[in-house]
């Protein structure tokens, strides 16, 4: 099968992920594969309200620095709503409420006297739906430095340039970058240059929530591969309603539930080699086989 000048992209994009990421790898547990013992985040006792209505007990985990942790579970049983509690996007919800700690670096992030605009730079997010703003590839990038103050032309450049080339667009917009509108890019270029723009305000923990869902299978596949090569630098938690997404990129896997008398709760979290071939719980057993979700 011929698709004339696709071809060669889908080569490229499938065969690296294929080939370098090994769901039964030695895992973060069994201490070998995350970059670093280091806790970067840890929720203790975490509850989520809307209202009256709790959406998540009870989350007591950490991830480790450097590594990737996948939130999965049924729709509804509070993936989105638990990740926003890291750098506090549950603030702008109304009627939302968190108890408990989340820690990063130590540091209890829910404290009223944290600076969130520091922390949500520090914690980044990339959304379902691809939104770069109505401006060019360049201005996309160079937006959040220069609400920060960096106005040096050079300096501007070469973040933007850094950032591109990190979020794996670089070589696909470098001769267009203050022609062409972040609009005008495809699917799966615009969530690289959400990527490209959370980047350049230099985070140390990205949040992503199913940020391929809206993408066609290159373009996933492509991210997910982008995924890995961030994972060397930052600390990522990702959404994925996708089981085989969970496997192939994370190192832990945390299993969410809820029932119909109960919110959304952590049913066992662990390295995803093991989630997925020895579950600990009937629950993701039921879920991971598919019976159920
Ligand atoms: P998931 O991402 O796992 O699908 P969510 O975190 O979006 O789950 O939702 C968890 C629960 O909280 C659901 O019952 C949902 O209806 C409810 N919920 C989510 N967002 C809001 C909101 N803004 N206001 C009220 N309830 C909400
Ligand atoms: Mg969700």
């Amino acid at each position: 099968m011929s698709t004339g000048d696709e071809m060669p992209t889908t080569a490229t994009y499938t065969e690296p992920v294929l080939r370098r990421i090994d769901v039964t790898a030695p895992l973060v547990a069994d201490g070998s594969a995350a970059g670093s013992d280091q806790i970067k985040i840890a929720t203790e006792h975490v509850s989520i309200k809307y209202g009256e209505k709790v959406a998540v007990k009870d989350v007591t985990l950490t991830v480790q620095a450097r590594s990737i942790l996948a939130l999965i579970g049924p729709s509804g049983s509070g993936k989105s709503t638990f990740l926003r509690c890291f750098n506090r996007m549950n603030d702008l919800i109304p009627g939302a409420k968190v108890q408990g700690q989340v820690c990063l670096d130590g540091e209890n992030v829910t404290d009223q006297d944290v600076s969130v605009v520091e922390l949500r730079r520090r914690v980044g997010m990339v959304f379902q739906r691809p939104n770069p703003f109505p401006m060019s590839i360049y201005e996309n990038v160079a937006y959040g430095p220069r609400r920060r103050g960096m106005n040096g032309r050079r300096q501007l450049d070469e973040l933007v340039e850094t950032s591109l080339k990190r979020a794996a667009l670089w070589d696909e917009v470098k001769d267009d970058l203050r022609r062409k509108s972040g609009l005008a890019l495809s699917g799966g270029q615009q969530q690289r240059l959400c990527i490209a723009r959370v980047l350049a305000t230099e985070p140390e923990v990205i949040l992503m929530d199913e940020p391929a869902s809206a993408l066609d299978p290159v373009s996933t596949l492509r991210i997910e591969e982008l995924m890995r090569e961030l994972r060397e630098a930052y600390t990522i938690v990702i959404v994925t309603h996708n089981m085989q997404q969970a496997a192939r990129v994370s190192d832990v896997t945390a299993f969410f539930t809820m029932a119909d008398d109960r919110a959304g709760y952590l049913v066992e979290v662990g390295p995803t080699g093991r989630i997925f071939t020895r579950p600990t719980e009937r629950l993701t057993e039921d879920y991971i086989s598919g019976r159920f979700g």
